[in-house]
Parts: C-alpha cells; structure tokens; sequence
C-alpha cells in the first residue's frame, strides 16, 4: 500500500507533500484542520467515511473565519478524499486530516494578501485515549480560549496550542483527559472532545456559545439521544461543581467517539462505574458508524 496526499491541487505520493520552513501557516498558526474517520466494513469489504459534508461545511467555515477563500465546495472535497482514499487503498479504520493554510513564505503576520492551500491525507487509526471506558479527568487550570480572542468554533491550528498546555498539563499530572472552563467560568468541553453529563435523565452540553468547536459526533449523539432514545437535550451552560455531582458524563469526538469519565478530579462520577444512558450512547454511535443503523445509513459515504 502506498500512502498520498492531496497536496497543492493534486493527489500525490505522501513523501512529495512538503512545505518550506518559512510557510507562514506553519509560522503564525494561520491554518484550519478537520479530522474525520473512515470505517471499515469487513462484511462488505468497503470503507466508509462518518459525515463528510458535515464535516467539510465546518471546515469551509473555519478557512473562512480565517479569510480564505478557497475554490472548493464540501462535495468537491468529499470527492477528493474518496479519490484519495482509492489510492491509498486502505482496508481498515482510518482517520482523515485536511488542512487549509496559509502559503506564502515570508515575514509579516495578517490573514490578507496571501496564498490559502489545501492538503488532505488519511493515516490508520484505532482508539485516541487509553481509558476509553473509565476516564478520569480534572478541571484545568489553564482557561479556554474565547470567540473574541482565537473563536474556539473555527478548529484554528494556532488555537490548539491552548488544547495542547491544557492536555499535556492533565496527563503528567496522572489524569487521562481534562475540561476547560472558558472565560465565565462555565465548562466549554475537553482538550479534542465535547463533554455531556446526564443529570436526572436528562442530557446536558454546553450551548454552541460557551466556546466550543461545533462537534460532528456531539450533533451526532443528541440526534441518537433524541430520536432512539427519546431523551430530554439541554444546551446550557455548565457550572464547574456539576462536573462533580452529576450522575454520568462522557466526551465526544471523532478521535475519542464516546469516551467514558468516571471520575472528575478524585470524585466518582455517579457510582463510579459507566452509566446506562452512557453505554446506550456509546453503542448506538458505534453501530451508526459501522453502518448498523439502517436509518442514519445517510451519514456513511462509500469510499
Ligand atoms: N472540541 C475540540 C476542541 C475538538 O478538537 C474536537 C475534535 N474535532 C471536538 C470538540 C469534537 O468534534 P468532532 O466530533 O467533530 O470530531
């Protein structure tokens, strides 16, 4: 199998995709990514990419918060990855990283006057977390980054330098993962996941304005929790103590899928174990992924 990547305009082998040290994408975090997952099914012997216009819609919105204007469309670039995806040949679960930056080499940091590129490329893929049915995970210190500042609804390459202090802070202090508060003091979501708790049966997640990335696996989950499994969704804000008395939370995203958390900062979350409405959500996302729900069969793209 011989890996590529779409790079300046075409597909090409995965060694020829290569910047100069002066890309000012690469200098001032001038860039927007996208990550999606491609599954594969073995009883059909197909891949099939989870919710690719979905995904691309919210890349196309970041390049343009980030004032580029780029010739494609979400389906031109659903195509490209198919196209690459066939070259690649993958037969197993991949992920899937594009990329919008900016171009030029040179000194001078702005978002105007400078040329916008687009890369994309798959690499093999399994779980992102270690405790995916146990996660303990504590409240950083550190603070979310907020709409006036970096807009945490862009997935702003810069932006995830915040992810990555918030992260690194987390694991060496022995936690799997950590919440971030934003500037109000109210929980925004995790370093690369969306968080929901589950309070009295009813699922809460932050509002999409308390500064997190409008997550395709969080869409995704309150679909499935309100339609399969008829449950009350609240978009609300969430206040730190919540985390700790709330009865299950868990995270989302393409990497993670649904991660259990089980304990916030040395506190059980419920009785410590992964709770009903929890599992039922992580099963019924994992079979809508694998193409086992006949009824959202639309949100998986045949490669
Ligand atoms: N929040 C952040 C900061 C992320 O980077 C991600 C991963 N893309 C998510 C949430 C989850 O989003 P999605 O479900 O679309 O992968």
């Amino acid at each position: 199998m011989e890996q590529h990547a779409f790079f300046e305009g075409k597909i090409v082998p995965f060694g020829e995709a290569k910047i100069s040290i002066a890309t000012h994408g690469l200098n001032y975090g001038t860039a927007a990514f996208g990550g999606l997952r491609a599954y594969w099914n073995a009883d059909q012997k197909k891949l099939f990419i989870f919710r690719p216009l979905e995904h691309y819609r919210r890349f196309l919105n970041s390049s343009k918060i980030l004032a580029m204007e780029l010739p494609h469309t979400p389906e031109s670039l659903k195509q490209i990855t198919i196209d690459l995806l066939r070259a690649d040949g993958w037969e197993q679960d991949v992920y899937v990283r594009p990329l919008c930056y900016k171009a030029d080499a040179g000194i001078g940091v702005r978002l105007h006057d400078l040329r916008d590129e687009v890369s994309i490329f798959a690499v093999a893929f399994g779980a992102y977390g270690k405790n995916e049915d146990g996660a303990h995970v504590t409240i950083s210190s550190w603070r979310r980054i907020d709409d006036n500042i970096i807009p945490a609804r862009g997935k702003i390459s810069g932006a995830y330098a915040n992810s990555a202090l918030i992260k690194t802070d987390a694991i060496r202090a022995g936690f799997d993962e950590a919440l971030v508060l934003d500037q109000n003091g109210h929980i925004s979501e995790g370093t690369a996941m969306n968080v929901f708790m589950v309070r009295d049966g009813v699922l809460i997640t932050p509002p999409v304005w308390d500064n997190i990335l409008e997550g395709i696996t969080r869409r995704s989950v309150i679909e499935l929790a309100q339609n399969e499994l008829g449950l009350k969704v609240m978009e609300r804000s969430i206040d730190r103590t919540e985390a700790m008395i709330c009865d299950e939370m868990f995270l989302t995203g393409t990497a993670a899928q649904v991660t259990v958390v089980t304990r916030v900062d040395h506190r059980p979350v419920g009785d410590g174990k992964m709770g009903p409405i929890t599992a039922q959500l992580r099963s019924l996302f994992s079979d809508a992924v694998h193409g086992r729900l006949p009824k959202y069969a639309h949100w998986n793209v045949a490669v």
